[in-house]
């Protein structure tokens, strides 16, 4: 690239979780040089719901070289060892989708395969008793990874619930410190050039803005990639019909436990994410089977009395045609939804960003270079999308119409053939960089109660006895790290030192 076809200027429209997580990031890892400006309306409200995250949110804050204590204390955060799964295929029954390690490969085969085995044998393993972060959280506690350990400690990974409100304005704060430029106006439109690429933005107050790229994360509206370069929408309701949520904070009662609890309800499922200073909780349906009002009672019924109004929030399962058209990229809402249930919008956000970085633009915006870019984001939505459409098709409900409805989906062909895969032979193939690997899916083909005809006939019974010994050391080491650790409750006590409020272990010990 030559110098005078490089990029000089950002700017970011939108000044919610993905403007400023994507101001963050661009600040740090864009070319040395480049002008970035978050353009943030004072009159749009963001949605500032987003409570939940996945592990590699706790890599981006290294990343970032964000000081993780601080963060936790500044936003309310807790720590998260994966999600419980409630009433999802009978009444009372619970399953989890812990992070972190499962088991041991043995003979190179994945440990799930050993599961099949045992189950097969008439053995009833739990998942618990293989995988520290559920483990963990069945008991109420928390520990950080310890890459030195020889056991389970080593491969634990946790990620964060936290109050994403608060969250936008500690990046705001740091995106400042490195030199972003924060205007408070309300894009009105943007003016485009012969060739169709934005010229620049044209603000409430009539003033403009030029830049080379512009980013779309002004929400579900998508104010440049829809409003003035009318993307077009790939519309998911039909594979996955939730199409509203009813948001409402409670108090705490109780322990914060360190996962998210997603229990299924008649027409759809409720959150429950705890937080230092409250609870926050959700019933995520379908508005062709409940109305507003009966879900929010639903939820009220359940979560209790709320500390401020229910908001209702209404959106579309998919996402935009073109992620990035000409010198456009989206981000966050404005780029589409997949709903929460995996807790994968604001990882979706950072992966976007930097596949961004990826294909990183000169002037020239190469039609090949958007072209790849879109190709590989799209994949990553269908694939989640995949992996959200099975913990509803996979769960034996049918009690109400809404969970008969699920069953009725047509699966899209990716889906069908990693289901009959698994139903045939156990086998899970992920493919590298995929969110959800073998193992996630697994939780859930599990979790539900699907099982494979055969266990992989590479893990015989003479196999399984000679892992025994492994097997057994495992468990032992699991149940050792269980007792050892501190409740979770216990990291955010009134009056605990600095460093009991959420250093990581290496440091504890530094
Ligand atoms: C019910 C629900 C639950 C969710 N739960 C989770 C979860 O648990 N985990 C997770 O990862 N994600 C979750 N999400 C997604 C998460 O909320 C979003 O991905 C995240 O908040 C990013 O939002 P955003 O910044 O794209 O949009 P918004 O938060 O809507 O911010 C948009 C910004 O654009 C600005 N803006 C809009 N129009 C203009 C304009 N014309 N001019 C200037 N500025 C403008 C607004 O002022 C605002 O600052 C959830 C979403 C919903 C709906």
């Amino acid at each position: 690239m030559t110098d005078e076809r490089r990029i000089r200027s950002i700017a970011i429209v939108g000044g919610g979780t993905a403007g400023w997580l994507a101001a963050s990031i661009l600040a740090r890892a864009a070319p040395a040089g480049t002008a970035i400006s978050v353009i943030e309306s004072g009159q749009i409200a963001p949605i500032g719901v987003g409570e939940a995250t996945i592990p590699p949110f706790i890599d981006l804050l290294r990343f970032l070289g964000i000081d993780e204590p601080e963060f936790v204390r500044t936003t309310g955060a807790t720590y998260k060892l994966g999600i419980v799964y409630r009433d999802w295929s009978l009444p009372g029954h619970e399953y989890w989708h812990p992070f972190g390690t499962f088991g041991t490969t043995i003979e190179r085969r994945p440990f799930h395969h050993y599961w099949h085995r045992a189950l097969a044998a008439n053995r009833n393993p739990r998942i618990g008793e293989f995988s520290l972060c559920a483990a963990l959280g069945e008991a109420g506690k928390f520990r950080f990874p310890d890459p030195r350990a020889q056991g389970a400690a080593a491969g634990l990974r946790y990620a964060l619930h936290f109050d994403a409100t608060t969250v936008a304005g500690f990046l705001r704060q740091f995106a400042a410190g490195l030199g972003v430029q924060r205007l408070e106006r309300t894009v009105a439109t943007a003016t485009r050039r012969a060739d169709g690429f934005i010229e620049e933005l044209v603000f409430a107050d009539g003033g403009r803005l030029q830049a080379d790229l512009y980013i779309d994360c002004s929400g579900f509206q998508g104010v440049l990639i829809e409003q003035v370069l009318h993307s077009g929408y790939v519309d998911w309701r039909a594979l996955l019909p939730c199409d509203r949520a009813v948001a409402a904070p409670t108090a705490i009662t109780g322990n914060r436990p360190p996962y998210t609890l997603a229990s299924a309800r008649a027409s759809g499922w409720q959150w429950r994410i705890p937080l230092q200073h409250r609870f926050g909780n959700g019933y995520v349906f379908s508005s062709a089977h409940v109305s507003d009002a009966a879900a929010t009672d639903d939820l009220l019924g359940k979560a209790g009395t709320p500390l401020a109004e229910p908001r209702v929030l209404r959106f579309t399962a998919g996402h935009r045609c073109h992620l990035w058209s000409h010198n456009c990229v989206a981000l966050g809402l404005a780029s589409g939804f997949l709903e929460p249930l995996e807790s994968t919008s604001i990882q979706l956000v950072i992966n976007g960003v930097f596949n961004l970085l990826d294909h990183f633009p000169d002037r020239a915006f190469d039609p090949a270079n958007i072209a790849a870019y879109n190709r590989e984001l799209t994949e990553e939505l269908e694939q989640i999308r995949d992996f959200l459409i099975l913990h509803y098709w996979g769960t034996p409900r049918d009690d109400t119409p809404f969970w008969r409805d699920v069953h009725a989906v047509r699966l899209p062909e990716s889906l069908r053939q990693r289901i009959e895969l698994y139903r045939g032979t156990g086998r899970i193939r992920t493919r590298p960089g995929e969110l959800f690997t073998d193992l996630s899916w697994f939780y859930i083909f599990a979790g539900l109660g699907m099982r494979p005809a055969a266990p992989d006939p590479m893990i015989d019974e003479a196999v399984l006895a000679r892992a025994e010994n492994a097997l057994y050391s495992l468990r032992q080491n699991i149940a050792r790290e269980v007792r050892a650790a501190r409740s979770h409750e216990s990291y955010f006590a009134p009056g605990q030192p600095a460093a009991a409020q959420g250093l990581p272990a290496s440091a504890e010990t530094a």
